[in-house]
């Protein structure tokens, strides 16, 4: 695995270290023997938080279709092992590692856990931005009538368009105290059918993980950087369109509260 990684590294973003899992793991600062990421494996010892990848910080390859129930018993573990409780005692720098090896320790669970923000994250580490599609920042392009981060896809641009016609229309009739079973059915089929929409897009997207983890074991023949450029770029274009459905949703879900 690591083999296949030095091969096809792309532009690393500061604080990924490629090989953080093999060779470049530092030795323990108590008993001077090899370390893990948060304990060491020898003495046990708390060890000053190492600028490793999340994966890595839980010991996993850098693969997308990951054993959530893994990752929990070992977030449980590690979060038992690294409680304030356990330093009352201890020296002051074993205290302060201790709290900042917690604080990274949840910032890696909370984005290993969620498929869409774990996408994303090693999306991030292979070098890839992704557009802003937080909540705020597509309030603000609307504000600003900046319509780029809006753009539809285009097997959606009929649907959305009636759509957004149908929400203007029950706000409007919101605010003057209105009521239309037949508009509210109408958005609700929409809501549905976006909503299957979402899953398809979940498991076009399921299928690039598995595509990405082949690679990443070796399994399909390394031969090509733009391999994995095309599945990277794939996982960009389906996550756009998953975030574009899921903004939509829960436009809806706003419109009709
Ligand atoms: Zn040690």
């Amino acid at each position: 695995m690591a083999n296949a990684e030095s091969k096809l590294s792309l532009v690393a973003p500061p604080g990924a270290t490629p090989h953080a899992n093999s060779e470049a793991t530092p030795s323990c600062w108590s008993c001077g023997e090899m370390r893990a990421h948060h304990f060491c494996g020898s003495c046990g010892k708390v060890q000053p938080p190492s600028p490793v990848d999340y994966f890595a910080f839980f010991g996993f390859p850098r693969k997308l279709d990951l054993d959530t129930s893994a990752l929990e018993k070992e977030f449980y573990a590690l979060s038992r092992k690294l409680h304030p409780d356990v330093f009352g005692q201890a020296a002051d720098k074993e205290r302060s590692w201790s709290l900042e090896q917690s604080s990274r320790l949840n910032d890696a669970y909370r984005t290993l856990k969620d498929p869409i923000k774990r996408t994303e994250y090693l999306l991030k580490l292979e070098g890839v931005e992704l557009e802003e599609q937080s909540k705020q920042a597509t309030e603000q392009a609307r504000a600003s009538g900046d319509l780029k981060k809006q753009v539809v896809p285009p097997d959606l641009l009929e649907e959305v368009f009636e759509l957004n016609m149908h929400l203007e229309e029950l706000r409007t009739q919101k605010k003057l105290g209105e009521d239309d079973p037949a508009l509210l059915e109408e958005i609700g089929k929409a809501k549905l059918s976006l909503e299957e929409k979402h899953d398809a897009l979940l498991n076009e997207l399921k299928a690039e993980w598995e595509k990405w983890d082949q690679l990443a074991d070796g399994a399909t023949n390394s031969a090509s950087d733009s391999n994995r450029r095309k599945i990277l770029d794939k996982m960009v274009d389906v996550l756009n369109r998953r975030n574009y459905v899921w903004n939509l949703v829960r436009d809806v879900n706003e419109a009709i509260e």
